[in-house]
């Protein structure tokens, strides 16, 4: 289920139609019959036309034909709905390459990208459920049980839905998260952060500012009534920065070059918001002790350093909600058209994804040295402790072209 962009530019503007079809008929129908996908393209050459682009698009791996079926029909594919969204973002003029992928998560793909002026974003494409197959089939019949409440392409669409209306609420209230940008189907476009995630951090200058800065985020978070709920060395990307001097000639002699380099700037940016919840959820006080937690256990192991206070603890950060004219963020998810019944299924949906990667053959074990714990697939020998900055291509080099067709 990678993102193969190769076929984009051989679909014509039937196709595409055609694609759109199919995903429309989705709505109603796991299998689209044939004829439904016929009649929702209307295309002027008819039937024909129609059965010239489902050969296309199931070649190229977009929609599937159903075997089992009792009657002739297709399902929408993986690749289709990414090919969709892209289509989306490139229409609103957000992406007209696709780079490297640069992340890969146990429920998303992170996939560099640039718009028609060069300038280079991140295209995050949410893939909750993919986990389920490829692991044990114990695990598949624990998420048949439990995932009744719906498919992949709709849990995936709730994780990008809900991702990007907390991201636009917190960026508003002045947090540092990245810019969202558009938003299709399973997928969101934000601003690329030049920054590498705390995880490849092995020194910094000052661990207990760092330390003072994180907590004092999850503090800020839950001022607003939030909980991260996995606020960990992962979804945390450190930008540093040389402070600009203040005056280039100030006291600089020709020995200049020799004086101590000004200490760096470390700016935390914050990401990966689907599992966010409010700090009056009934488990409120778990999530907000196991970010902290999280921060504290991370900075003992690798900076050796301990806080020398206690807590933060729940209980006091519950009498700051909505203090001092916070506004009151935990509705956002609500408030950008989420219903009580689709923050159930995705929250279940979350809680189901942790267990199975608990108890994942491969999933991670708190070995030190195990840098690779992102792997996950046999084809993935990116290098997880390669630079950031490094996996960026120069200026467009090594992106594909989205070239896109006309369409509807
Ligand atoms: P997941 O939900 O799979 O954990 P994340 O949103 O945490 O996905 O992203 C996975 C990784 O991709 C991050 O750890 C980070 O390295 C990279 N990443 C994600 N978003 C950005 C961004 N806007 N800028 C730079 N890197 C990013
Ligand atoms: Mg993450």
């Amino acid at each position: 289920m990678l993102l193969d962009t190769r076929a984009m530019r051989h679909l014509t503007a039937e196709d595409w139609k055609v694609l759109t079809a199919t995903e429309m008929g989705t709505k109603n129908h796991e299998l689209v019959p044939t004829q439904l996908i016929e009649r929702l393209s209307r295309l002027k050459g008819g039937a024909s036309g129609v059965h010239k682009s489902i050969s296309a698009l199931a070649k190229a791996g977009l929609i599937a034909r159903m075997k089992e079926a009792k009657y002739d029909g297709y399902r929408l594919t993986y690749g289709g709905l990414d090919y969709l969204a892209l289509h989306t973002h490139s229409q609103r003029r957000q992406v007209y390459s696709v780079g490297t992928r640069i992340g890969v998560g146990k429920e998303s793909d992170i996939m560099i990208v640039a718009d028609d002026t060069g300038t280079q974003k991140v295209l995050k494409i949410h893939r909750l459920g993919r986990i389920s197959f490829r692991t044990v089939k114990s695990n598949r019949d624990y998420l048949k049980k439990n995932q009744a409440c719906g498919s992949w392409m709709y849990l995936s669409r709730l994780a990008a839905m809900k991702e990007y209306a907390f991201m636009q609420a917190l960026r508003q209230e002045g947090f540092p998260v990245p810019e969202p940008l558009s938003q299709s189907r399973h997928t969101i476009v934000m601003t690329l952060i030049n920054a590498h995630p705390l995880r490849q951090i092995s020194s910094v200058p000052n661990p207990a500012g760092l330390y003072g800065e994180l907590i004092g985020l999850i503090l800020r978070f839950a001022k607003h009534g939030l909980i991260h709920g996995d606020f960990n060395e992962f979804n945390i990307l450190i930008k540093e920065e040389r402070p600009v001097p203040e005056t280039e000639s100030k006291g600089k002699g020709k020995d200049g070059d020799d004086e101590e380099e000004p200490p760096r700037i470390l700016t935390p940016i914050v990401i990966d918001f689907p599992q966010m919840v409010s700090m009056e959820h009934q488990n409120a006080e778990m999530y907000f002790d196991r970010d902290v937690h999280c921060i504290k256990y991370f900075f003992e192991r690798r900076f050796h350093f301990v806080a020398t206070e206690p807590g933060p603890f729940f209980k006091d950060a519950k009498k700051t909600v909505g203090k001092g004219g916070a506004r009151r963020l935990d509705a956002t998810a609500e408030a950008s058209g989420f219903t009580k019944k689709m923050a159930k299924d995705l929250e279940t949906a979350i809680r189901n994804q942790a267990v199975i990667q608990e108890s994942a053959p491969d999933s991670s074990d708190e070995d030190e040295e195990d840098e690779d714990e992102d792997q996950e697939e046999e084809n993935d020998n990116e290098d997880t402790k390669v630079h950031f900055s490094d996996t960026l291509p120069e200026s467009g080099e090594g992106m594909v072209k989205l070239v896109i067709s006309e369409s509807t």
